[in-house]
């Protein structure tokens, strides 16, 4: 299991990156990348300690407003990178530590990380959520070696940035109950001990909220926390089960739409809060059914087939429609056999699907926290036309091939929008 050490954050975070830099990495010529906001905030100060330490430091400072981690965001940092090795050093939030992840993980080279904002919680994990083809998605990637991060910095940064570090956590409710729907019917792998560390991480958010929304020092230093144990949960599962279930489908479905469309996107923990105010509601929605009722809404969905998910499909996702449909085989092409065993444990263990379900809070309650952050709580906040909303609320569970709750609800016919 890969291991990140250390994981600091303090206030000589610039002067513990050199000094780490000087020890582990004493011959490595240094690409730090950054974009002119996160260079201000900390890739400035990041390069002069590392420079007063004697390194020879190259600084890729990407410009403009529309960066994302995709092919093109790829390329720029790939093309301005020195030629030959070097320890890259990301200073950023999520797009500029998932690209720098992933571009020096294609290159062979170590790469660390300075967070500048607890805005999402992917500093720790070792995926890279990118944007290819139009198809968003984790892809294999790198770990940082080590983390230095400075509080003054975080708690410099926009307010918007850390209600949407607010928001990716709050995904994590939704995500850990996703998680046990699938380890109950779908036989996903499951651990407990990580389901457990990751809901409790949502919780510390959860209890700490109005710290988080004072920016206080307490407040920043728990949700960072909590982002940076997050993270650890997808590095030590080996994959973003953990962290990320149907809220997180939604929120790529609406990226992948907005990233056509062009222009400014709305933060990814922005979309996965919404998102999670969406799916709670499809939660208690599914509560309010009784065995009776999912015995008989088996029944009535068992007569569509699943040729019903492929027009759905093609109609959601145009010239990408092939590459979904291939990689959802294990529920489009589901043996007769597998789907009858679903059928019967669903019926059979409704009780304890509906414990799952009832870890679930209110949507409500999920709405107060993030307004209380002053984070946006509705499709329209986000700038989503009402048929962009719709369709990553319906169509978002085809993304991967996990059990979710909009799985539970399509296989019973009752995934709807709005709600
Ligand atoms: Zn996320």
């Amino acid at each position: 299991m890969p291991t990140i050490d250390p994981i600091y954050i303090g206030d000589d975070a610039f002067q513990r990156l050199a000094a780490y830099c000087a020890d582990s990495f004493p011959d490595l010529p240094i690409t730090l990348v950054a974009d002119t906001r996160t260079f201000a905030a900390a890739g400035d100060n990041s390069a002069r300690a590392l420079a007063a330490a004697g390194r020879a430091v190259r600084s890729v400072i990407l410009r403009g407003d529309n960066l994302h981690a995709d092919e093109y965001g790829i390329a720029r940092v790939l093309t301005a990178s020195p030629y030959g090795e070097a320890l890259f050093v990301a200073v950023g939030s999520g797009t500029i530590t998932d690209i720098t992840r992933y571009v020096s993980f294609r290159l062979g080279m170590p790469f660390v990380s300075v967070p500048t904002a607890a805005s999402v919680d992917g500093y720790t994990s070792a995926g890279a959520p990118l944007v290819i083809e139009g198809i968003k998605r984790t892809h294999y990637s790198q770990p940082p070696l080590a983390i230095f991060a400075d509080p003054a910095v975080v708690k410099r940064a926009p307010a918007e940035l850390t209600a949407a570090g607010v928001g990716d956590m709050l995904g994590k409710i939704t995500a850990a109950a996703d998680w046990r729907l699938g380890a109950l019917l779908w036989g996903e792998a499951y651990d407990e001990a990580i389901a457990l560390r990751s809901r409790a991480a949502a919780q510390t958010c959860i209890d700490s909220i109005d710290e988080i929304a004072q920016h206080s020092d307490v407040g920043l230093g728990r949700l960072m926390q909590a982002l940076v144990e997050s993270g650890l949960c997808m590095l030590d599962f080996g994959e973003s089960r953990p962290a990320s279930g149907a809220e997180h489908h939604i929120s790529h479905l609406w990226e992948m739409g907005g990233l056509q469309d062009g222009g400014p996107q709305p933060l990814h923990g922005a979309q996965v809060g919404v998102a999670t105010i969406l799916v709670a509601r499809l939660y208690a929605r599914l509560r309010e059914l009784t065995r009776g009722d999912v015995r008989r809404l088996l029944e009535e969905a068992a007569a569509e087939g699943r040729a019903g998910d492929v027009a759905e499909i093609e109609a959601a996702y145009g010239s990408m429609a092939p590459t979904i449909i291939a990689e959802h085989a294990g529920f489009l092409e589901m043996p007769a056999e597998r789907e009858a065993a679903l059928r019967s444990t669903l019926i059979e263990r409704w009780e304890d699907v509906q414990a799952i379900l009832s870890s679930v809070p209110e949507a409500e309650l999920i709405e107060r926290l993030l307004r209380r952050v002053g984070g946006p709580t509705t499709t329209a906040d986000l700038g989503l036309s009402q048929a962009r909303a719709r369709s990553g609320f319906l169509y978002g569970h085809y993304l991967r091939e996990r059990f979710t709750a909009a799985k539970l609800a399509r296989l019973l016919g009752v995934l709807r929008y709005p709600l």
